[in-house]
């Protein structure tokens, strides 16, 4: 399996010099085995790195919650309008809102000039539950309270024998001994990382999480390398080389997530 950051930025796009090393889209990351690509999130990283040669015939999408940064690079997502494609998109259920109202919201006419739901070509939409199979993964989900309004979904995706663990938009809390658990031993742990613990003591209870709490997640986890992800919009390249830093000094198989950079496992 082959695992593909197309944006690796929380809250906002950003762009400039200071922000080249790592990227300025928003969440996306694109997972490739066998004939079957899943998309977590799509936020603007979806719209920039989406080459063609880069997907497969099978394109499952899977959302992790619906903040607008992980779902504004949807509307202009071309593997949703073209021809040769089976898709499909899996999403939470909170309650009243789900894929479906995710994509209304997008396709309110004084934010957007057309319809996605009218636009994409066969999509079939599914909740998400608590373990399920697409083509050729395994998907395992775990709820958690920890990101404001409706929560965030944890997935720990399986393929091929290896196993990727995605905690985006997730602050460490109380349901920590849950989470190192539904982590157990993965191959590789992407971990949000949005705030330093500096910042964080301005920010506890805003979902996210610092660089050295995910760290010692990969270390009670057992997890065999971290990538650290959704970096704050005003963190620059040499900001997150400091969070890479003192988060390998805990985990030493530590990097950060880059716009374009893979991880075959
Ligand atoms: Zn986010
Ligand atoms: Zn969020």
């Amino acid at each position: 399996m082959e695992i593909r950051f197309l944006g690796v930025r929380g809250s906002c796009p950003v762009s400039g010099a200071r922000f080249k090393k790592y990227g300025g889209n928003t969440t996306s990351i694109l997972i490739n085995s066998s004939n079957t690509s899943l998309v977590i999130d799509a936020g603007t990283g979806i719209t920039k790195l989406a080459e063609r040669e880069n997907f497969r015939e099978n394109v499952v999408f899977l959302f992790t919650h619906y903040h607008l940064d992980h779902i504004l690079g949807l509307p202009f997502a071309f593997l949703l309008y073209s021809e040769g494609y089976r898709r499909k998109m899996y999403g939470p259920d909170f309650g009243n809102f789900s894929v479906r109202e995710a994509l209304d919201v997008l396709s309110n006419p004084r934010l957007l000039p057309f319809k996605v739901s009218e636009k994409m070509l066969e999509t079939h939409l599914f909740p998400v539950s608590e373990k399920f199979e697409v083509e050729n993964f395994r998907v395992l989900s775990l709820y958690s309270r920890n990101h404001p309004l409706d929560g965030i979904m944890l997935y720990r995706i399986e393929a091929e024998g290896k196993s990727v663990g995605i905690a985006t938009d997730y602050e460490v809390g109380e349901d920590l001994p849950q989470v190192v658990e539904f982590f157990s031993g993965v191959d590789l742990l992407i971990h949000d990382a949005q705030y330093t613990e500096e910042e964080y003591r301005e920010r506890k209870g805003y979902g996210h999480s610092t660089e050295i709490m995910a760290a010692e997640m990969a270390v009670k986890t057992g997890a065999k390398r971290l990538v650290l992800f959704h970096f704050d919009p005003f963190h620059t390249d040499s900001e997150v080389d400091l969070q890479q830093l003192r988060a390998a000094r805990l985990f030493p198989a530590t990097a950060a997530a880059r716009e374009g950079m893979s991880i075959k496992l």
